[in-house]
């Protein structure tokens, strides 16, 4: 079976390995065409996805990240009130895009290929590329995240909704940090909790994935409720362009730079004051929540954040698209009729991606954030 993706990121590239190891035909087709990075920042690997990865011969369990052995809740003081066991790995975003790419030939990840469009019929699909090339396939697989063209094709009346908040990011090398701060972050994952917001903080490896003490780096996020008008503002970069979805890192106002800093010396203890102080380019992410009523129709599934956008407390956006993805394959190879494997995939895909959409609500709703 000759089988298409549509995106070279996490969720593309763990259908691309699965589908591979299964003797499939595949090949991805990349928008980009240059390498992908600084798509964010740090993540949490979730259990399941760490085991295959390492099954698959991805990675390795010395190197996949920083485990968090404690979780610090901190007071308004910036000393932790209550500490206790946790079993949270963390890596980067980049770390692991790099892990999954030497994983996936070369000769069959092609980059500079944007999809424009798509013909689904008689048990065949066609793909459109902005570069005149059209690939026919018999399975065409959207991976191409919160902005699919794959599921504008399939559902166009779906869009991203904005939840109301957004989550401020920075990362700063542990060179930069004090023995006594690396040593207060070092191997915790730290969250200070207050009204209307949170921030979190915790260690990811350097940027060739160094894991030793002092080349890390260290991550933080603050969420806070913004409103549309807001976001926009926030979103409109130095230069006057306005962003839709994230701002990237060195792109933000000086005035916007500057409010930030001022709440920073507003709500947060000192520990984390100085953190935002020091974070030479904060970059920005808007919360959305986006869900489709169904994962394929025809020969053209969607999955990740193509298909459900989950909010980030649940630490599953690079999890779900790995779940997507490594089920897809399965399901594929184990039912023999390629509709039967889709229904019964998306039917048990949906009901998980749903629970999690919920519970995510859930999480920001206790925190105060968004609608
Ligand atoms: C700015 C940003 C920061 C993020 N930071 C974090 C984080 O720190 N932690 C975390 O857990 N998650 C983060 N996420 C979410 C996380 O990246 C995704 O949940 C995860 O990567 C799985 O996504 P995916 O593979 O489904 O889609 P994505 O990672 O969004 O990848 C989609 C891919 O499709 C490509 N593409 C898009 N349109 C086309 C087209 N028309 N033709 C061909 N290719 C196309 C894109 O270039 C991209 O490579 C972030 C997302 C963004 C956008």
């Amino acid at each position: 079976m000759k089988i298409t993706i549509i995106g070279g990121s996490i969720g593309g590239l763990c259908a691309g390995i699965a589908l591979i190891e299964r003797g499939f035909d595949v090949d991805i087709y990349e928008r980009s065409a240059n390498e992908l990075k600084d798509r964010g920042a740090g993540l949490v690997i979730q259990p399941d996805m760490m085991d295959y990865l390492i099954e698959a011969g991805v990675s390795t369990k010395e190197i996949f990240g920083v485990l968090a052995a404690q979780r610090q809740v901190l007071d308004d003081n910036g000393n932790p009130s209550l500490i206790y066991p946790n079993d949270t790995v963390f890596t980067s975003w980049n770390y692991l895009w790099k892990q999954l790419r030497n994983a996936f030939p070369s000769s069959k990840y092609h980059q500079g290929y944007e999809l424009t469009s798509i013909r689904n019929e008689e048990g065949q699909v066609w793909a459109s590329f902005k570069n005149g090339r059209v690939i026919q396939a018999d399975l065409l697989i959207g991976a191409d995240g919160v902005n699919s063209a794959v599921r504008a094709h399939l559902f166009p009346e779906i869009h991203p909704r904005y939840a109301g908040y957004i989550a401020y990011r920075g990362l700063i090398s542990e060179s930069e940090l004090s023995a006594a701060e690396i040593d207060f972050f070092s191997d915790k994952f730290s969250i200070y909790p207050y009204a209307n917001s949170h921030l979190l903080c915790y260690t990811i490896p350097g940027p060739g994935g160094e894991l030793g003490e002092g080349k890390r780096i260290l991550n933080w996020v603050w969420f806070q409720n913004k409103s549309l008008q807001q976001l926009k503002d926030l979103l409109t970069d130095k230069n006057g362009t306005v962003h839709e979805f994230s701002l990237p890192a060195g792109y933000l106002s000086d005035k916007n730079l500057s409010e930030l800093r001022a709440r920073a010396d507003a709500e947060l203890p000192e520990i984390l004051r100085k953190r935002v102080y020091q974070t030479k380019a904060p970059f920005i992410q808007a919360i959305m929540d986006m869900e489709v009523p169904k994962m394929f129709i025809r020969q053209v599934a969607i999955l990740g954040d193509a298909a459900f956008l989950v909010r980030p407390h649940t630490a599953s956006g690079s999890a779900k698209a790995y779940r997507d993805a490594i089920t897809l394959a399965m399901a594929i190879q184990d039912v023999g009729n390629l509709q039967n494997a889709l229904e019964g995939w998306n039917n048990q895909q949906i009901v998980h991606a749903r629970a999690l959409a919920i519970h995510g609500t859930q999480l920001a709703l206790r925190s105060q954030l968004g609608q």
